[in-house]
């Protein structure tokens, strides 16, 4: 039997497991998904022991993104971004890979939203923001990071801007008031709208040519994209790229297609 799984500390909750489980049972699998929660000082023990156990790969979500890096050899994009979400124990060392980068930008495949040559916008510079800034500037032309904490989007911005094509600028909130009408992409990147109906983003900015992607998945529905389909924009909720790094980690452990319609029923059964 193959034996997947995620780490994290709380992962109670997550959604990982039937999105995965739906995959196995699709294509006839013998495999199980399985959650681990170590205590955040054995995260490295728990990682090497995992390999030691033969286990096939294991997804890593907060708070061992970070420290994951460290432990396993991280591909070029995990290290740009500074997070592993997903590990590949069949080489050795491991292989740490970053597929919620994948997840935004096949999310907005999906929707056939092309990035290419775009002028995008950042709402955040926490741990998801810094997956979608490296996302967005390697396809797009301009890329606005916009942070409640101004510090975060400019450290943010020059990190990004180090290794990749595009133009990166950043600012506080108020810099949206002077981008958003001529962005082409925004991704609401900050947990703002997960717990109140609030976002982050003015709806009156919003316009019919902007394709919007907010991170936030519970609920699937936020305000932000209630805005932004109200104002003629198109959308796409958090759960696509929740789905879609789901997608990416499975192609990379097993090297087969993903079964994206199972996966997709399984996980918004859940929500
Ligand atoms: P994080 O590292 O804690 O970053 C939080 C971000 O939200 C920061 O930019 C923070 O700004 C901002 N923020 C928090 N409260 C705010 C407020 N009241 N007003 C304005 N900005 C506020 O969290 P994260 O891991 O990046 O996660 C962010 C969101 O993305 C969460 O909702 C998470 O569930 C979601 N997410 C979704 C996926 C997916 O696959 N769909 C994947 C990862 C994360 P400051 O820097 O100023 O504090």
């Amino acid at each position: 039997m193959h034996v997947f799984g995620l780490i994290g500390n709380p992962v109670g909750h997550s959604l990982s497991p039937p999105m995965h489980e739906a995959a196995y049972r699709e294509l006839d699998m013998d495999a199980k998904y399985v959650t681990f929660e170590p205590d955040p000082d054995a995260v490295e023990a728990a990682i090497e022991g995992a390999a030691a156990l033969g286990i096939d790969g294991l997804n890593v979500t907060i708070p061992f993104k970070q420290d994951a890096l460290g432990v396993v050899e991280p591909d070029e994009l995990a290290a740009r971004i500074g997070a592993v979400n997903t590990i590949d124990f069949s080489t050795s060392p491991p292989r740490g890979y970053n597929t919620d980068a994948a997840g935004v930008s096949r999310a907005f495949a999906h929707h056939d939203v092309s990035l290419s040559g775009t002028d995008a916008v950042v709402v955040g510079a926490g741990g998801a923001a810094r997956a979608v800034a490296v996302t967005l500037a390697d396809a797009c032309n301009r890329v606005h990071v916009a942070n409640r904490t101004v510090e975060k989007a400019e450290s943010l911005a020059a990190d990004v801007r180090a290794d990749a094509p595009a133009t990166v600028t950043a600012g506080g909130l108020d810099s949206l008031d002077g981008c958003v009408s001529t962005a082409d992409v925004l991704v609401n990147a900050t947990s703002v709208g997960m717990e109140e109906d609030v976002t982050p983003v003015p709806a009156d900015l919003l316009h019919g040519d902007l394709a919007v992607l907010d991170a936030v998945y519970t609920p699937v529905e936020t305000r932000l994209l209630r805005d932004a389909a109200a104002a003629g924009a198109t959308t796409v909720d958090g759960a696509w790229m929740l789905l879609f790094q789901g997608v990416v980690a499975f192609e990379r452990w097993t090297g087969r297609d993903a079964p994206v319609e199972a996966m997709n029923a399984a996980l918004r059964a859940q929500l």
